[in-house]
């Protein structure tokens, strides 16, 4: 479903040349739950806005639901970007927005009409737990709240991938487990495939099925999560 065939990623030039990603292979199957774990500054960040572009590769190719992400026109990149989902560590939501508001506004974006919009976020609403926050402010909000918004808003385009770019890092444990149980529900209900990144070790033990990990700008070593945490 997503795949990166010698993708890099270098900053600036010459003597200030920054290579944050070293050429990177990478091959997430439908229905995955990828993770990719490593310090800060590791390149966690740059591999994955790579996927969507948010961060344009210095070379390689990027491929998601068989479609060549770094082939395509601005125009075809943002159809093919409703088909990739994202969200953040400070969920980037619209302060000035209901949480209806919020999730709909992908949808505005796409021209899906008014009232399509409204049957399609109520059940998005109703699958992340936010039934009654309809009309709330993200300043009403807890943390758990917002990053449930800010997940409702990346399925509003009914995505093939999820990015969850540190996505839990800003929340308390107990709330991280509720975020993380949902994004495994999610993956399971929707078939969803999901590339996450992180710097915790528990949330690769607790939903990923395989797991990378990233050092200096390399994926140095990746297996089954099983694997990969069983002492020698
Ligand atoms: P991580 O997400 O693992 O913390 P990043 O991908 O953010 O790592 O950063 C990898 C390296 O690239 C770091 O050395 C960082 O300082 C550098 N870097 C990241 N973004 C930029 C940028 N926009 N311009 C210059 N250097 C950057
Ligand atoms: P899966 O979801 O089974 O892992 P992918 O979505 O990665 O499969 O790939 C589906 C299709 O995308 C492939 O059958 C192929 O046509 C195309 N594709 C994927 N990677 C590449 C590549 N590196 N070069 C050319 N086509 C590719």
């Amino acid at each position: 479903m997503i795949t990166l065939e010698n993708v890099s990623k270098t900053y600036g030039s010459g003597a200030q040349a920054i290579h944050a990603l070293k050429p990177t292979d990478l091959h997430v199957p439908q229905g995955a739950i990828h993770g990719v774990i490593g310090l800060s500054g590791a390149g966690k960040s740059t591999l994955i806005r790579c996927v969507n572009l948010l961060e344009r590769p210095s070379s390689g190719r990027v491929f998601v639901d068989g479609q060549e992400l770094t082939a395509l026109s601005p125009q075809a990149l943002n159809q093919a970007r409703h088909r990739v989902g994202m969200i953040f560590q400070h969920f980037n939501l619209l302060s000035s927005r209901t949480v209806f508001a919020n999730v709909a506004l992908p949808l505005e974006l796409m021209g899906v009409p008014r009232r399509e919009i409204r049957e399609r976020v109520q059940p998005l609403l109703d699958l992340t737990g936010l039934t009654d926050k309809h009309d709330k402010y993200p300043a009403e909000l807890s943390g758990g709240q917002k990053q449930r918004v800010a997940i409702a808003r990346a399925l509003a385009s009914r995505p093939k991938v999820l990015l969850c770019d540190e996505a839990t890092s800003a929340l308390d444990p107990q709330t991280t487990s509720s975020i993380l149980e949902l994004l495994k529900d999610i993956n399971r209900k929707l078939g969803l495939t999901i590339l996450l990144i992180t710097h915790e070790m528990e949330v690769v033990k607790s939903i990923c099925h395989r797991v990378g990990l990233i050092a200096g700008g390399e994926l140095v070593e990746e297996a089954d999560v099983g694997d990969f945490f069983t002492a020698p």
